[in-house]
Protein backbone atom coordinates (compact mmCIF):
# COMPACT_ATOMS: atom_id res chain seq x y z
CA UNK A 1 0.00 0.00 0.00
CA UNK A 2 1.17 3.63 -1.04
CA UNK A 3 0.89 4.98 2.22
CA UNK A 4 3.16 6.23 5.01
CA UNK A 5 3.12 8.04 8.87
CA UNK A 6 5.10 11.05 9.82
CA UNK A 7 4.38 11.51 13.89
CA UNK A 8 5.67 15.03 14.19
CA UNK A 9 5.40 18.54 12.30
CA UNK A 10 8.60 20.33 13.03
CA UNK A 11 11.66 20.86 10.52
CA UNK A 12 12.36 16.85 9.98
CA UNK A 13 8.31 16.36 9.86
CA UNK A 14 7.44 18.72 7.35
CA UNK A 15 10.64 17.76 5.29
CA UNK A 16 9.72 14.23 5.31
CA UNK A 17 6.25 14.21 4.37
CA UNK A 18 7.00 16.78 1.72
CA UNK A 19 9.61 14.69 0.49
CA UNK A 20 6.59 11.30 0.60
CA UNK A 21 4.17 13.30 -1.34
CA UNK A 22 6.67 14.48 -3.96
CA UNK A 23 7.57 10.81 -4.64
CA UNK A 24 3.97 9.98 -4.83
CA UNK A 25 3.01 8.51 -1.76
CA UNK A 26 -0.20 9.68 0.37
CA UNK A 27 0.93 10.67 3.39
CA UNK A 28 -0.87 11.13 7.04
CA UNK A 29 1.79 14.11 9.05
CA UNK A 30 0.26 13.84 12.56
CA UNK A 31 0.98 17.04 14.62
CA UNK A 32 -0.39 17.36 18.32
CA UNK A 33 0.09 21.28 18.75
CA UNK A 34 -2.45 23.43 18.72
CA UNK A 35 -4.23 20.28 20.89
CA UNK A 36 -0.95 20.08 23.32
CA UNK A 37 2.18 22.08 23.15
CA UNK A 38 6.04 21.12 24.37
CA UNK A 39 7.08 23.68 27.24
CA UNK A 40 9.53 25.18 24.75
CA UNK A 41 6.93 25.51 21.76
CA UNK A 42 4.08 28.17 21.24
CA UNK A 43 2.75 28.58 17.75
CA UNK A 44 0.30 26.21 16.44
CA UNK A 45 1.80 26.31 13.04
CA UNK A 46 4.50 23.69 11.67
CA UNK A 47 8.28 23.77 11.33
CA UNK A 48 8.37 26.30 14.34
CA UNK A 49 11.83 27.61 15.21
CA UNK A 50 11.81 27.29 18.84
CA UNK A 51 14.31 29.72 19.56
CA UNK A 52 17.21 31.53 17.80
CA UNK A 53 15.31 33.28 14.47
CA UNK A 54 18.69 31.98 12.72
CA UNK A 55 19.41 28.81 9.95
CA UNK A 56 22.84 29.92 10.29
CA UNK A 57 25.28 30.65 7.38
CA UNK A 58 24.75 31.00 4.00
CA UNK A 59 27.62 30.52 2.32
CA UNK A 60 28.74 27.83 0.71
CA UNK A 61 32.05 26.95 1.55
CA UNK A 62 30.63 27.15 5.69
CA UNK A 63 29.54 23.70 6.83
CA UNK A 64 26.14 24.94 7.14
CA UNK A 65 26.19 26.49 3.86
CA UNK A 66 27.03 23.31 2.28
CA UNK A 67 24.41 21.07 4.10
CA UNK A 68 22.26 24.28 2.80
CA UNK A 69 23.23 23.82 -1.10
CA UNK A 70 22.37 20.15 -1.00
CA UNK A 71 19.13 20.67 0.51
CA UNK A 72 18.04 23.42 -2.26
CA UNK A 73 19.01 20.18 -4.30
CA UNK A 74 16.90 17.73 -2.66
CA UNK A 75 13.60 20.26 -2.87
CA UNK A 76 13.64 21.48 0.75
CA UNK A 77 10.53 22.79 1.47
CA UNK A 78 11.44 24.77 4.69
CA UNK A 79 14.49 26.54 2.78
CA UNK A 80 12.16 27.36 -0.28
CA UNK A 81 9.98 29.15 3.10
CA UNK A 82 12.79 30.48 4.38
CA UNK A 83 13.60 32.29 1.47
CA UNK A 84 10.87 33.90 1.44
CA UNK A 85 10.53 34.45 5.26
CA UNK A 86 13.94 35.98 5.02
CA UNK A 87 14.97 39.21 7.40
CA UNK A 88 18.67 40.40 6.76
CA UNK A 89 21.61 38.91 8.90
CA UNK A 90 24.64 39.56 7.56
CA UNK A 91 25.95 36.31 6.16
CA UNK A 92 23.01 34.24 8.04
CA UNK A 93 19.96 32.52 6.68
CA UNK A 94 17.48 34.39 9.49
CA UNK A 95 14.10 34.21 9.03
CA UNK A 96 10.52 36.07 10.76
CA UNK A 97 9.60 33.02 12.62
CA UNK A 98 5.93 33.46 12.46
CA UNK A 99 5.78 34.27 8.57
CA UNK A 100 8.14 31.19 7.98
CA UNK A 101 6.20 28.69 10.29
CA UNK A 102 3.08 30.03 8.10
CA UNK A 103 4.21 29.71 4.85
CA UNK A 104 5.27 26.25 6.06
CA UNK A 105 2.23 25.42 7.31
CA UNK A 106 -0.22 26.71 4.20
CA UNK A 107 1.83 24.65 1.52
CA UNK A 108 1.97 21.35 3.69
CA UNK A 109 -2.16 22.01 4.03
CA UNK A 110 -2.16 22.48 0.39
CA UNK A 111 -0.84 19.76 -0.79
CA UNK A 112 -3.17 17.08 -1.67
CA UNK A 113 -1.10 14.38 -1.21
CA UNK A 114 -0.57 14.62 2.51
CA UNK A 115 -3.50 14.79 5.44
CA UNK A 116 -2.60 17.01 8.37
CA UNK A 117 -3.89 15.49 11.60
CA UNK A 118 -3.60 17.77 14.62
CA UNK A 119 -3.64 15.05 17.27
CA UNK A 120 -0.97 13.18 19.62
CA UNK A 121 0.53 10.32 18.56
CA UNK A 122 0.58 7.82 21.68
CA UNK A 123 2.31 5.50 20.13
CA UNK A 124 5.07 4.14 17.70
CA UNK A 125 2.80 2.32 14.83
CA UNK A 126 3.56 -1.04 15.22
CA UNK A 127 3.39 -1.56 11.60
CA UNK A 128 3.40 0.42 8.00
CA UNK A 129 6.12 2.97 6.97
CA UNK A 130 6.40 5.88 9.35
CA UNK A 131 8.69 8.17 9.98
CA UNK A 132 9.32 9.23 13.85
CA UNK A 133 10.13 13.23 14.02
CA UNK A 134 8.72 14.18 17.03
CA UNK A 135 11.54 16.43 18.06
CA UNK A 136 13.49 16.84 21.16
CA UNK A 137 10.73 17.49 23.26
CA UNK A 138 8.71 14.45 21.95
CA UNK A 139 5.17 14.04 24.15
CA UNK A 140 5.83 12.08 27.53
CA UNK A 141 3.47 8.95 26.20
CA UNK A 142 5.57 9.08 23.02
CA UNK A 143 8.36 9.87 24.55
CA UNK A 144 7.76 6.18 26.66
CA UNK A 145 6.38 4.36 23.59
CA UNK A 146 10.00 5.26 21.91
CA UNK A 147 11.99 4.39 25.13
CA UNK A 148 10.54 1.15 25.66
CA UNK A 149 11.27 0.50 21.67
CA UNK A 150 14.46 1.62 21.60
CA UNK A 151 15.53 -0.14 25.29
CA UNK A 152 15.68 3.86 26.92
CA UNK A 153 16.89 7.14 25.52
CA UNK A 154 19.24 9.66 26.23
CA UNK A 155 18.72 13.20 27.68
CA UNK A 156 20.65 16.37 27.68
CA UNK A 157 19.53 20.06 28.21
CA UNK A 158 19.22 22.40 26.05
CA UNK A 159 18.62 26.45 26.58
CA UNK A 160 16.63 29.28 24.63
CA UNK A 161 17.97 33.05 24.80
CA UNK A 162 16.06 35.90 25.81
CA UNK A 163 14.10 38.62 23.55
CA UNK A 164 14.44 41.92 23.63
CA UNK A 165 12.15 44.82 22.30
CA UNK A 166 14.18 47.02 19.95
CA UNK A 167 12.50 49.93 21.32
CA UNK A 168 13.70 49.13 25.13
CA UNK A 169 17.26 49.25 24.35
CA UNK A 170 19.46 52.10 25.11
CA UNK A 171 20.87 53.00 21.45
CA UNK A 172 23.06 55.91 23.00
CA UNK A 173 25.09 52.86 24.25
CA UNK A 174 24.87 50.36 21.26
CA UNK A 175 25.74 50.67 17.94
CA UNK A 176 24.49 48.49 14.66
CA UNK A 177 27.72 46.70 12.92
CA UNK A 178 27.90 43.39 11.26
CA UNK A 179 31.11 41.33 12.56
CA UNK A 180 33.86 41.99 10.22
CA UNK A 181 31.72 44.23 7.77
CA UNK A 182 29.53 41.09 6.72
CA UNK A 183 26.20 41.93 5.80
CA UNK A 184 23.92 44.66 6.49
CA UNK A 185 24.92 47.18 9.43
CA UNK A 186 21.54 47.03 10.93
CA UNK A 187 21.51 43.21 10.97
CA UNK A 188 23.07 43.26 14.70
CA UNK A 189 23.33 46.03 17.31
CA UNK A 190 26.33 45.60 19.19
CA UNK A 191 25.94 46.13 23.16
CA UNK A 192 29.97 47.50 24.21
CA UNK A 193 31.13 46.56 27.85
CA UNK A 194 34.49 48.37 28.95
CA UNK A 195 36.41 46.69 31.15
CA UNK A 196 35.05 47.64 34.31
CA UNK A 197 31.36 46.91 33.11
CA UNK A 198 32.67 43.73 31.75
CA UNK A 199 34.04 42.38 35.20
CA UNK A 200 31.17 43.53 37.28
CA UNK A 201 28.73 41.63 35.08
CA UNK A 202 30.59 38.69 34.81
CA UNK A 203 30.91 38.80 38.79
CA UNK A 204 27.46 39.04 38.91
CA UNK A 205 26.47 36.45 36.12
CA UNK A 206 28.67 33.78 37.80
CA UNK A 207 27.07 33.68 41.17
CA UNK A 208 23.02 34.15 40.16
CA UNK A 209 20.75 32.41 41.11
CA UNK A 210 19.86 29.52 38.23
CA UNK A 211 16.42 28.00 38.10
CA UNK A 212 16.15 24.13 39.26
CA UNK A 213 15.75 21.70 36.93
CA UNK A 214 12.66 19.25 36.89
CA UNK A 215 12.47 16.08 34.93
CA UNK A 216 15.95 14.90 36.19
CA UNK A 217 17.27 14.56 39.60
CA UNK A 218 20.63 14.11 37.74
CA UNK A 219 23.31 16.47 37.20
CA UNK A 220 22.36 17.69 33.48
CA UNK A 221 25.07 17.45 30.72
CA UNK A 222 25.07 20.45 28.53
CA UNK A 223 25.36 20.35 24.82
CA UNK A 224 28.50 22.54 24.39
CA UNK A 225 27.18 24.12 21.33
CA UNK A 226 23.86 25.41 23.38
CA UNK A 227 26.07 26.04 27.28
CA UNK A 228 23.97 28.52 29.08
CA UNK A 229 25.89 31.83 29.76
CA UNK A 230 25.66 31.29 33.63
CA UNK A 231 27.75 27.94 33.39
CA UNK A 232 30.52 29.42 30.70
CA UNK A 233 30.77 32.51 33.38
CA UNK A 234 31.71 30.21 36.04
CA UNK A 235 34.59 28.43 34.14
CA UNK A 236 36.62 31.49 34.13
CA UNK A 237 36.52 35.75 34.04
CA UNK A 238 37.54 35.76 30.34
CA UNK A 239 35.17 32.13 28.99
CA UNK A 240 32.58 35.09 28.04
CA UNK A 241 35.15 37.43 26.07
CA UNK A 242 36.76 34.69 24.29
CA UNK A 243 33.18 32.98 23.27
CA UNK A 244 29.47 34.77 23.24
CA UNK A 245 30.72 37.99 23.88
CA UNK A 246 33.73 38.25 21.83
CA UNK A 247 34.54 41.87 20.77
CA UNK A 248 36.73 40.50 17.53
CA UNK A 249 35.71 42.10 14.24
CA UNK A 250 34.24 45.23 15.74
CA UNK A 251 34.97 48.92 16.18
CA UNK A 252 33.03 51.03 18.52
CA UNK A 253 31.97 53.98 16.58
CA UNK A 254 31.97 56.24 20.07
CA UNK A 255 35.78 55.37 20.75
CA UNK A 256 36.78 54.31 17.64
CA UNK A 257 38.49 50.80 19.50
CA UNK A 258 37.54 47.38 19.89
CA UNK A 259 35.09 47.09 22.39
CA UNK A 260 36.82 45.19 25.41
CA UNK A 261 33.41 42.47 25.22
CA UNK A 262 29.98 42.95 23.09
CA UNK A 263 27.03 41.54 23.96
CA UNK A 264 25.37 41.34 20.73
CA UNK A 265 21.37 41.57 19.52
CA UNK A 266 20.19 39.98 16.19
CA UNK A 267 16.54 41.19 14.78
CA UNK A 268 14.12 38.33 15.54
CA UNK A 269 11.47 40.14 13.49
CA UNK A 270 11.20 41.46 9.96
CA UNK A 271 9.99 44.52 11.63
CA UNK A 272 13.06 44.54 13.80
CA UNK A 273 10.99 44.87 16.74
CA UNK A 274 12.62 42.56 18.52
CA UNK A 275 15.86 41.33 19.28
CA UNK A 276 17.52 38.06 20.40
CA UNK A 277 20.41 37.80 22.65
CA UNK A 278 23.02 35.99 20.81
CA UNK A 279 24.61 33.18 22.53
CA UNK A 280 22.82 33.99 25.75
CA UNK A 281 20.73 31.03 26.42
CA UNK A 282 20.34 30.76 30.32
CA UNK A 283 18.90 28.73 32.63
CA UNK A 284 19.21 31.82 35.65
CA UNK A 285 15.41 31.95 37.20
CA UNK A 286 13.76 35.17 35.38
CA UNK A 287 14.13 37.59 38.08
CA UNK A 288 17.75 37.40 38.01
CA UNK A 289 18.17 37.29 34.43
CA UNK A 290 16.81 41.35 34.65
CA UNK A 291 19.13 41.73 37.40
CA UNK A 292 21.89 40.77 35.76
CA UNK A 293 20.82 41.44 32.44
CA UNK A 294 19.76 45.12 32.92
CA UNK A 295 23.83 45.43 34.29
CA UNK A 296 24.78 45.34 30.62
CA UNK A 297 24.93 49.42 29.29
CA UNK A 298 22.65 49.56 26.39
CA UNK A 299 20.14 46.94 28.28
CA UNK A 300 19.63 49.03 31.52
CA UNK A 301 16.42 49.54 30.58
CA UNK A 302 15.60 46.55 28.97
CA UNK A 303 11.75 45.07 28.11
CA UNK A 304 12.33 41.23 27.91
CA UNK A 305 9.91 39.99 25.45
CA UNK A 306 10.56 36.46 26.24
CA UNK A 307 13.47 35.17 28.80
CA UNK A 308 15.80 32.28 28.43
CA UNK A 309 14.58 29.04 29.40
CA UNK A 310 16.15 25.55 29.97
CA UNK A 311 14.61 22.06 28.51
CA UNK A 312 14.75 18.20 28.00
CA UNK A 313 16.47 17.47 25.41
CA UNK A 314 15.66 13.91 24.26
CA UNK A 315 17.96 11.51 21.22
CA UNK A 316 18.06 7.88 21.02
CA UNK A 317 21.34 5.64 20.97
CA UNK A 318 20.94 6.46 16.91
CA UNK A 319 24.43 4.44 16.35
CA UNK A 320 23.25 1.45 17.54
CA UNK A 321 19.24 1.46 16.61
CA UNK A 322 19.79 3.62 12.99
CA UNK A 323 21.02 2.47 10.09
CA UNK A 324 22.88 5.49 7.52
CA UNK A 325 19.24 5.51 5.26
CA UNK A 326 17.64 6.28 8.86
CA UNK A 327 15.43 3.10 9.49
CA UNK A 328 15.43 1.40 12.45
CA UNK A 329 17.38 -1.74 12.35
CA UNK A 330 15.47 -3.54 14.09
CA UNK A 331 11.76 -3.14 12.66
CA UNK A 332 11.30 -2.73 8.37
CA UNK A 333 9.09 0.58 7.97
CA UNK A 334 10.61 2.34 10.71
CA UNK A 335 12.53 5.39 10.34
CA UNK A 336 13.80 8.22 12.61
CA UNK A 337 14.51 11.82 11.69
CA UNK A 338 14.89 15.19 13.23
CA UNK A 339 16.79 16.22 16.44
CA UNK A 340 15.48 13.14 18.12
CA UNK A 341 18.30 10.89 16.31
CA UNK A 342 20.83 12.87 17.82
CA UNK A 343 21.48 15.72 14.32
CA UNK A 344 21.24 18.92 16.18
CA UNK A 345 20.13 22.30 14.61
CA UNK A 346 17.00 23.53 13.00
CA UNK A 347 18.57 22.56 9.19
CA UNK A 348 20.09 19.22 10.07
CA UNK A 349 17.00 18.60 11.53
CA UNK A 350 14.86 19.20 8.11
CA UNK A 351 17.98 17.05 5.96
CA UNK A 352 17.51 14.21 8.02
CA UNK A 353 13.36 14.89 7.42
CA UNK A 354 14.57 14.70 3.81
CA UNK A 355 16.67 11.65 3.76
CA UNK A 356 13.99 9.61 5.43
CA UNK A 357 11.32 10.57 3.54
CA UNK A 358 13.04 9.20 0.14
CA UNK A 359 14.07 6.33 2.16
CA UNK A 360 10.47 5.73 3.21
CA UNK A 361 9.15 5.91 -0.56
CA UNK A 362 12.30 4.22 -1.66
CA UNK A 363 10.71 1.22 0.76
CA UNK A 364 7.44 1.42 -0.61
CA UNK A 365 8.82 0.90 -4.26
CA UNK A 366 10.54 -2.25 -2.90
CA UNK A 367 13.82 -0.20 -3.96
CA UNK A 368 16.94 -0.36 -1.91
CA UNK A 369 17.83 2.68 0.38
CA UNK A 370 19.81 5.48 -0.84
CA UNK A 371 22.92 6.17 1.38
CA UNK A 372 24.55 9.63 0.83
CA UNK A 373 27.70 10.19 -0.01
CA UNK A 374 30.36 10.90 3.06
CA UNK A 375 31.20 13.57 0.70
CA UNK A 376 28.36 15.55 0.96
CA UNK A 377 27.44 17.16 4.70
CA UNK A 378 24.21 15.44 4.52
CA UNK A 379 25.42 11.56 4.28
CA UNK A 380 28.72 12.47 6.61
CA UNK A 381 25.86 13.67 9.36
CA UNK A 382 23.69 10.57 8.43
CA UNK A 383 27.07 8.52 8.76
CA UNK A 384 27.58 9.93 12.03
CA UNK A 385 24.92 9.33 14.23
CA UNK A 386 24.78 6.10 12.39
CA UNK A 387 28.46 4.54 13.33
CA UNK A 388 28.12 1.95 15.86
CA UNK A 389 32.09 2.71 16.65
CA UNK A 390 30.86 6.21 18.09
CA UNK A 391 30.95 5.96 22.29
CA UNK A 392 29.48 8.28 24.41
CA UNK A 393 27.44 9.83 21.75
CA UNK A 394 26.63 13.00 21.78
CA UNK A 395 24.21 15.22 18.31
CA UNK A 396 26.17 16.94 16.22
CA UNK A 397 25.63 19.48 14.10
CA UNK A 398 27.29 20.36 10.33
CA UNK A 399 30.78 20.84 10.49
CA UNK A 400 33.70 20.31 8.00
CA UNK A 401 35.47 17.35 10.78
CA UNK A 402 33.29 14.90 9.95
CA UNK A 403 34.20 14.95 6.15
CA UNK A 404 36.46 13.04 4.18
CA UNK A 405 40.00 14.97 3.95
CA UNK A 406 40.00 16.27 0.24
CA UNK A 407 41.57 13.90 -2.34
CA UNK A 408 44.72 16.30 -2.44
CA UNK A 409 45.61 18.26 0.64
CA UNK A 410 44.73 21.84 0.63
CA UNK A 411 46.72 24.28 3.24
CA UNK A 412 44.63 27.32 3.13
CA UNK A 413 41.53 27.28 5.36
CA UNK A 414 39.04 29.10 3.02
CA UNK A 415 40.15 27.13 -0.36
CA UNK A 416 40.22 23.76 1.60
CA UNK A 417 36.40 24.81 2.51
CA UNK A 418 35.80 26.06 -1.13
CA UNK A 419 36.82 22.12 -1.94
CA UNK A 420 34.68 20.70 0.07
CA UNK A 421 31.71 22.62 -1.04
CA UNK A 422 32.48 21.73 -4.20
CA UNK A 423 32.84 18.14 -3.77
CA UNK A 424 29.97 17.76 -1.75
CA UNK A 425 27.79 19.80 -4.00
CA UNK A 426 28.95 17.62 -7.24
CA UNK A 427 28.26 14.39 -4.83
CA UNK A 428 24.62 15.75 -3.94
CA UNK A 429 23.61 16.65 -7.33
CA UNK A 430 25.27 13.13 -8.78
CA UNK A 431 23.38 10.76 -6.19
CA UNK A 432 20.15 12.59 -6.64
CA UNK A 433 20.12 12.37 -10.19
CA UNK A 434 21.22 9.00 -10.23
CA UNK A 435 18.69 7.40 -7.99
CA UNK A 436 15.98 9.98 -9.58
CA UNK A 437 15.04 12.31 -6.56
CA UNK A 438 16.07 15.61 -7.99
C1 LIG B 1 14.62 25.09 24.05
C2 LIG B 1 15.24 24.71 22.76
C3 LIG B 1 15.95 25.65 22.04
C4 LIG B 1 16.52 25.31 20.81
N1 LIG B 1 17.18 26.28 20.10
C5 LIG B 1 17.68 26.00 18.87
C6 LIG B 1 18.30 27.02 18.07
O1 LIG B 1 18.39 28.16 18.47
N2 LIG B 1 18.80 26.68 16.86
C7 LIG B 1 18.70 25.42 16.37
O2 LIG B 1 19.15 25.17 15.25
N3 LIG B 1 18.13 24.44 17.10
C8 LIG B 1 17.62 24.69 18.33
N4 LIG B 1 17.03 23.72 19.09
C9 LIG B 1 17.00 22.39 18.59
C10 LIG B 1 15.71 22.30 17.81
O3 LIG B 1 14.75 21.63 18.56
C11 LIG B 1 15.92 21.60 16.52
O4 LIG B 1 16.93 22.22 15.80
C12 LIG B 1 14.69 21.48 15.63
O5 LIG B 1 13.55 22.14 16.08
C13 LIG B 1 14.44 20.02 15.62
O6 LIG B 1 13.54 19.73 14.62
P1 LIG B 1 12.63 18.45 14.82
O7 LIG B 1 11.76 18.38 13.62
O8 LIG B 1 13.45 17.29 15.14
O9 LIG B 1 11.76 18.76 16.12
P2 LIG B 1 10.70 19.93 16.38
O10 LIG B 1 10.97 21.08 15.49
O11 LIG B 1 10.67 20.13 17.83
O12 LIG B 1 9.34 19.29 15.91
C14 LIG B 1 8.72 18.22 16.57
C15 LIG B 1 7.24 18.36 16.40
O13 LIG B 1 6.61 17.16 16.88
C16 LIG B 1 5.46 17.51 17.61
N5 LIG B 1 5.17 16.41 18.53
C17 LIG B 1 5.84 16.02 19.64
N6 LIG B 1 5.30 14.94 20.18
C18 LIG B 1 4.23 14.61 19.41
C19 LIG B 1 3.26 13.59 19.47
N7 LIG B 1 3.26 12.67 20.42
N8 LIG B 1 2.29 13.56 18.53
C20 LIG B 1 2.26 14.49 17.53
N9 LIG B 1 3.15 15.49 17.44
C21 LIG B 1 4.15 15.54 18.36
C22 LIG B 1 5.82 18.82 18.27
O14 LIG B 1 4.68 19.55 18.62
C23 LIG B 1 6.65 19.50 17.18
O15 LIG B 1 5.87 20.31 16.35
C24 LIG B 1 16.42 24.01 20.31
C25 LIG B 1 15.71 23.06 21.04
C26 LIG B 1 15.12 23.39 22.25
C27 LIG B 1 14.38 22.36 22.99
Amino acid sequence: MNRATVIGGGFAGVEAAWRLAREGVRTTLIEMKPLKYSPAHTMPGLAEPVCSNSLKSQRTASASGLLKAEMRLAGSLCLACADLARIPAGGALAVDRALFSRLVTERIENEPLIELVRMEALEVPKKGVCVVAAGPLASDALALSIRALCGGALSFYDAAAPIVTAESIDMSRAFPQSRYGRGEESDYINCPLNREEYERFHAALAVAEVAPLRDFDRRPSYYEGCMPVEVLAKRGSDTLRFGPMKPIGLRDPATGHRPWAVLQLRKENLEGSLYNMVGFQTNLVFSEQKRVFFMIPALSNAEFARLGVMHRNTFIDSPRLLDSGLSFRAREGLFFAGQITGVEGYMESAASGIVAGINAARLLRGETPLVFPPETMTGALCAYISDPSVKDFQPMGANFGILPPPDLPVKDKQSRYEAYARRGIEKMREVLQLANHC
